[in-house]
């Protein structure tokens, strides 16, 4: 799968950094939103050092995204557990198109 190497999140350009780690901190999160870097950090190993599934890498790409999203549209009023939730949806429905990354990482359909 090609991931998107960077994506914009009003207006702010935040660059994906797939990292072949376990974890990204030492709270064994995968995947981290820091709004002052402009980052999406992502983990793509999992903790027994096997690769994590494209689709659990995916799901923390949304998942990192929705913190975007809330620390710029909604002054970070969601919860954790509320950015959880609504990024599984927003995930279940982006994979539901069957979207995937061209060269120019842009989102584009499977045909
Ligand atoms: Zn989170």
């Amino acid at each position: 799968m090609i991931y998107p190497k960077s994506i914009q999140i009003g207006g702010h350009v935040y660059q994906i950094i797939l990292e072949n780690i376990p974890s990204i901190d030492s709270e064994s999160n995968v995947g981290e939103h820091h709004y002052g870097k402009s980052t999406l950090r992502v983990a793509t190993r999992n903790i027994d050092s096997t690769q994590r599934s494209e689709q659990a890498i995916m799901e923390t790409i949304c998942h990192e995204m929705c913190h975007a999203v809330n620390y710029i549209f909604c002054h970070s009023e969601l919860t954790e557990k509320q950015v959880a939730s609504f990024s599984q949806g927003v995930y279940q429905v982006l994979s539901q198109l069957q979207l995937t990354a061209d060269v120019k990482c842009k989102l584009v359909p499977i045909v």
